[in-house]
């Protein structure tokens, strides 16, 4: 058995990274920043108001209540041509450009009206209050997001306020299979003996989406060694990483490895689940031979797939996050290997994490109560109520309600 950590630093090390493409904004998420980006000007582009009220001068505010004269209004998106002088105000909104003569603003809940023309000053704030700088946010010249983070909507409404369209690795194109004789469309409504519906592939396809790649989908392809090859031939020519699940571990009707042995590296890892896996080049594209077990493809995915894809796209962080806690249960595991223990965590104080069900690697229940895994290292063996375990955070899902979080 060869340690997880070597294998999936071979994995990382052999994968491409993918060529370099200018996106518009609304095909960003997902991708990865290939350069870093440098704000091309101010942000605010210029000195505006945080609040809807009275643009003054300090001088004319500071000693406390006093009457202006209010010599002009200005709105969002407008430009004030008058310069405030003292004994004058401008009204002016949120976001409006600040009129020069003024440096602070007084929000209108602190004023009153003497007359129309006549704006009441009820307090004396200090100089520059409500007043947004230019580049207070973001100075012109300076790097505003670095090569290697990947985009999400915080980050593409940050590229939309400097006004540059990214320049990514290109959006990977993933081609998966099912394989088994066994296999039948999870839309069968009825299984015929013998049969079982796809949750591989459409797992595969769940996780690929929410890493935003495209997907090529070849379907379910029975144990037939010419077919397979064929198959797989066109993947590979189509698409940038071919993935498989099922077949190939040492079963005679083990189609991938059949297929591919000679040409790919079939593995066994120091890991539970997920011990089988294959991984290497097909006409050069990366290929990953996953095992049949739905849980060993998910926990084989997220350990050499997704941070593969993840590095072929360019980003500098590839592993999910962990959280420390503490074990509920007792857990027995495997001391040879690393075990992903499928687990559901909690919150009081600190993490708390209990096996969500079954641990066998065809336990789906498990797997879709789970938040994530504990990751009990080589060399562990029982884990005890009390001990500490790192969990991998598959997910972030939503864990309060709405009276939870409301406190109704
Ligand atoms: P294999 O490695 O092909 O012998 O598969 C191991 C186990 O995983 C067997 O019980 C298979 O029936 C099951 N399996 C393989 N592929 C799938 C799939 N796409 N969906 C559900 N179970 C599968
Ligand atoms: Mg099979």
């Amino acid at each position: 058995m060869r340690p997880l950590p070597e294998v999936q630093a071979e994995v990382i090390d052999a994968v491409p990274q993918l060529p370099l493409r200018q996106v518009g904004f609304r095909e960003a998420r997902g991708l990865v920043l290939a350069e870093p980006v440098v704000a091309p000007h101010d942000v605010p582009p210029f000195p505006n108001s945080a609040m809807d009220g009275y643009a003054v001068r300090h001088d004319d505010v500071a000693a406390g209540p006093v009457e202006l004269t209010i010599v002009e209004e200005v709105g969002a998106g407008q430009v004030p041509e008058r310069v405030v002088g003292s004994g004058e105000a401008i009204k002016i909104m949120t976001g409006a450009p600040m009129p020069a003569g003024a440096d602070t603003v007084v929000k209108v809940e602190d004023t009153d009206m003497a007359d129309p023309a006549t704006v009441r000053i009820l307090v004396a704030p200090p100089r520059g209050t409500n007043v947004r700088p230019a580049g207070g946010d973001m100075k012109a010249g300076t790097p505003v997001l670095d090569a290697g983070v990947r985009l999400r909507a915080p980050q593409i409404a940050l590229l939309a306020a400097v006004g540059v369209q990214p320049t990514v690795r290109r959006r990977p194109v993933v081609a998966i299979v099912s394989t088994g004789d066994e296999i039948v469309p999870p839309e069968t409504p009825t299984l015929a003996p013998g049969k079982i519906r796809d949750t591989n592939r459409t797992m595969l396809r769940g996780a690929l989406e929410d890493l935003g790649v495209t997907i090529i989908d070849r379907g379910i392809v029975p144990d037939d060694v010419e077919l397979l090859t064929r198959v797989l031939g066109h993947a590979a020519n189509q698409a940038d990483v071919v993935i498989t699940s099922g077949g190939v571990s040492m079963g005679e009707y083990d189609v991938v490895k059949a297929a591919l042995s000679g040409t790919i590296a079939f593995n066994k890892v120091a890991m539970q689940p997920g011990k089988p896996f294959a991984f290497g080049a097909l006409a050069e594209t990366p290929f990953f031979g996953l095992p049949g077990n739905p849980v060993s493809v998910l926990v084989s995915f997220e350990q050499f797939v997704r941070p593969a894809i993840l590095h072929m796209m360019g980003a500098a962080e590839l592993f999910r996050p962990r959280i420390e806690a503490t074990v509920a249960e007792r857990i027995s595991t495997d001391p040879a290997k690393t075990v992903f223990v499928r687990v559901e965590v909690s919150v009081d104080g600190g993490w708390t994490a209990r096996p969500s069900g079954g641990q066998s690697s065809n336990v789906l229940s498990a797997l879709a109560a789970a938040d994530g895994f504990a990751v009990v290292p080589v060399g562990t063996g029982d884990v005890d109520p009390g001990d500490r375990v790192e969990v991998e955070m598959l997910y972030w899902p939503e864990q309060r309600t709405r009276r939870e979080a409301l406190g109704e």
